[in-house]
Formats: C-alpha cells, structure tokens, sequence
C-alpha cells in the first residue's frame, strides 16, 4: 500500500466520527500524493503524514453561562492547535450549534495549508462551540464570551495562538473576547484579529475574505481568457464573507443574483441591493425574508434553491458541503464557467470531482478565502508595530497576496503535470512549506 493509502486508512480508523476531518484529510493527500510518491522514504521514516494529520493539541473544555431568565446554560468549547511549524498558531473562532470536534479538526487542518498559501508566517488552528448566538440578548452573548475566555486565554497569545472570527463570531462576539482577556492576564496583546478600529483593529479586515475572493476569481479567469466584469453570479450565504464577495463582485461590474440564509434565499433579476442586506444582517440582524421591502422585485424562497439559477459564477459563501452532486449537475447543465469558493470546503469531494471532470474552474477554499487570515496577519504586523496602515495600504498588500496565491496554485499544478487543477495546485504549494519547515525543525 502507498504510503498516502496508509495514512487514509489510518485517519479514517481513528476517526470514525468525523466524516468532515476525513473528507478535507482526504482531499489534501490525494492531490498531494505526486509530491509524496516522489519523496516515499524519507516522509515515511519521518512519519510527516501521521504528523501533518495529528493535532498538536485538542483542546475541549465546559462553557457554564446564566441566561436572561437566570437559568444556567452549558456549552463545550474547543480549540484545535493543528500546526505551528511555519508561525504561531492562527485559525478562527465559531459560534454555531453545528460544531462539534469533528468540524473544529477539519477546519484547523485546512487552516495549516491555507494560511501557508500566503506566504505569511502562520501555524494552522481552529477553535469555538455549539453556542448559538442567534436570538440572544447581548448580555447573553457577553456572558458565554466571558465564560469561553476563562478557559481559553491559558491557551492563546500574540507569539503562541491568535484566533478570529468565523460563523457566529463578528465584531461583537470579538469586542467581548479581547475585552475578557484584558482583564484576565491584565496584558493588552494582539491575542485575536478582526478587533474594531479603535482598539487595534486593521482597516479592511471586514471586508478582507469576501474582498480578496473577488480579486482572485478576477485574476485566476484572467488565467484562462475570462473577463469578470460583465458577467452574473451565484452566491450563497449572507453574512461576513457573501456581503463583502457580493460588493466587490459589483464594483468589478459582475452582477450578483442570489444571496442565502439557513432559512432561504433570494433572486434578484436587478442585481442584489448590498447596501440593504448590510442593513438587514449587520444592523437590524433580521432575516432575508425583510429584502423584498427593499427591492419589490425580487423573490424570496424558502430552503435551499440558489444552485439552480442560471449564472456564469457561482461563490459559495455559506458553510461547508453548501454544493452537492446534484447541485453540480444543475450548475453544469446551465453552463457554469468557475466555482470559487468563500466559505470552507463548501463543495463535497463528488461535487468537485464532477466539476473538473467537465471543464469548470474551481477556485478551492484554500487559495480562494485566504485574504481573511492574510489580512488577520497584517493586523498582527500592525500589533506588533503598535501602528496602523491606511486602508489603501492594506487593500493593496491584499491584492498583492491574493495574486501571489493565484500564481503559485497556478504554478504548482503546471509543474505537476495537473493543469488546471487548482485544487491540487493550492494543496501542493502549501504543503511544500509546511513540509520544509517541518523537516528543518526535527522532530518535535
Ligand atoms: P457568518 O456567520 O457571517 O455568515 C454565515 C452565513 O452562512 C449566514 O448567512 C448563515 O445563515 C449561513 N449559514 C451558516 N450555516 C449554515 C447552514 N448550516 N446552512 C445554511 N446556511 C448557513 O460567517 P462568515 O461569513 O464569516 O463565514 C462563512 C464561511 O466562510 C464559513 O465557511 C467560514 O468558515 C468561511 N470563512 C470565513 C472567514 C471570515 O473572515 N469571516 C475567513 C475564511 C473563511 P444564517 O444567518 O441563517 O445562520
């Protein structure tokens, strides 16, 4: 058996209630096997897949909170820290009551190549809880946020762990963390990204993944002869990343049809109104069914449905295995030309697998929405220079980075005789540094 074989059926005996982490272990070392076929013995003695797919630490932990009625709620946190072999240790934070260790692992692992892919220096973690912030009162989120803290901050530090935001953790969320952790170690560190302006947050750290989506799905068509501007989109979601892909999209003069919630979606034959869903989810904090008092003219619908609108791009933004096989048949059978991806792994692997097989570009998650992280960093550079750069600076390093990425997934699938599967390309360029790191460090 291969050695990638091997590790398969190793990660899958040991992890039988984790169907995520194995799917996203089974996608990277797939596409990564010419790369370890080439170098079989050495990987093998040193045992680089059994570490690259065990976690540092695991860590889980009791969140004990009082509700506005005075009853006393528990939740489990956790904080996955996956690698840290080419920085200290960055992934996001979730809040929703799909977590459970299985998601955390996956996302922690995806986290390692994603955030090597930006060439800037940062280990791979994932971290949050089954607390589900919808409907509750800001005392009740400030409450569980301080009760998260006073486990979490043993296990964080501007040199050791900087989470931040995912699903269910914006700014507020944020505000509330950093706030805790300030009066626990009495210390006042970049410990977290996506803080607000006034206390050491970055400018365009908001827009940063929905943003530097955008700019790579611009530059990776411009790769295969295709304009964006001009053409229509498909995005799903309708939070952080779908709000900042949706405006970015519109001001490169693409034209975005649909946007999601967990209850239903929207069309808009006019293009959708960003201004009005900024209003409906970050202000009002209300439900897609409010957009139709904006704009008379589009359809709302309940569930899910926005993978069958005819489109030139579709931008998952939502949440993992958003596009299933059946959604790809539909997606292709109305002439899709690229599926790049916002959220994490929002494609299952025979989705994906379908996709390419007939010809569409698929931008994965990796590469496509790692301007969040590579801005997350940029405010740790900002930290730790105890400054702050303009918006424009920022904007540009985002723009530089998420055409570095591009160019090298780019590259790594050309020179591994697999063009045009980005897929691979984004697995290999990131692996290569982390891997190098790794074999420098010895065995640790
Ligand atoms: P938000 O919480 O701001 O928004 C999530 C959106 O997806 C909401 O519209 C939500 O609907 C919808 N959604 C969530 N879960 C489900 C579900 N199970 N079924 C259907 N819809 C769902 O999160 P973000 O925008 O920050 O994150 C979106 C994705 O992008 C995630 O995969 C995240 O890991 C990834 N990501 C985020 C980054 C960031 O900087 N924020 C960076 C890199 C990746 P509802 O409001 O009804 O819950």
């Amino acid at each position: 058996m291969s050695y990638v074989d091997e590790v398969i059926a190793s990660v899958i005996e040991k992890n039988p209630a984790e169907p995520e982490f194995i799917q996203a272990v089974k996608e990277v070392l797939e596409t990564i096997r010419p790369v370890v076929d080439a170098n079989e013995e050495k990987y093998r003695k040193l045992a680089i897949l059994e570490r690259l797919t065990n976690p540092d630490r695991q860590i889980k932990f009791r969140v004990s909170w009082v509700d506005d009625a005075g009853q006393v709620q528990v939740n489990t946190g956790y904080r996955v820290q996956f690698n840290n072999a080419i920085g200290p240790y960055k992934g996001g934070l979730r809040f929703h009551p799909s977590v459970h260790m299985g998601i955390i692992k996956f996302l922690g692992f995806e986290q390692i190549f994603k955030n090597s892919l930006t060439t800037l220096p940062i280990g791979g973690a994932k971290g949050g809880s089954d607390f589900d912030p919808k409907g509750k009162s800001d005392r009740e989120v400030m409450a569980f946020c301080q009760s998260f803290m006073n486990e979490l901050y043993k296990y964080v530090g501007a040199d050791i762990d900087v989470p931040a935001g995912d699903i269910g953790v914006g700014g507020r969320e944020v505000g509330y963390l950093f706030g805790h952790f300030k009066r626990l170690t009495n210390s006042y560190e970049g410990w977290i990204t996506g803080k607000g302006l006034s206390y050491g947050g970055s400018l365009v750290r908001t827009q940063a993944t929905g943003y530097g989506l955008l700019y790579l799905t611009e530059e990776l068509l411009k790769y295969n002869g295709i304009e964006l501007a001009g053409k229509t989109c498909l995005v799903s979601g309708s939070g952080n990343v779908a709000t900042y892909a949706m405006e970015k999209a519109t001001q490169l003069g693409a034209k975005v049809l649909t946007c999601s919630d967990s209850n239903g979606w929207v069309y808009d034959p006019d293009g959708i109104d960003v201004e009005a869903i900024k209003e409906i989810k970050e202000v009002n904090r209300a439900r897609l069914t409010e957009y139709k008092k904006y704009r008379p003219n589009s359809e709302y619908h309940e569930g899910r449905g926005v993978w069958g609108v005819k489109a030139d791009i579709a931008l998952p933004c939502a949440t993992q295995n958003d596009i299933q096989l059946e959604d790809a048949k539909a997606l292709v059978a109305n002439g899709i030309l690229a599926v790049c991806e916002g959220a994490n792994m929002p494609t299952t692997l025979e989705a994906t697998e379908y996709l390419m097989a007939n010809g569409i570009i698929v931008a994965p998650s990796k590469a496509a929405n790692a301007g969040g992280v590579a801005t997350s960093a940029l405010e740790m550079s900002q930290n730790s220079e105890r400054l702050s750069w303009s918006a424009e600076e920022v904007d540009a390093k985002l723009q530089g980075i998420m055409k570095n990425i591009t160019k090298a997934i780019v590259e790594a699938s050309d020179k591994y005789g697999m063009h045009g599967n980005y897929v691979a390309g984004a697995n290999i360029a990131g692996f290569e540094k982390v891997v190098d790191a790794m074999l420098a460090q010895g065995v640790v």
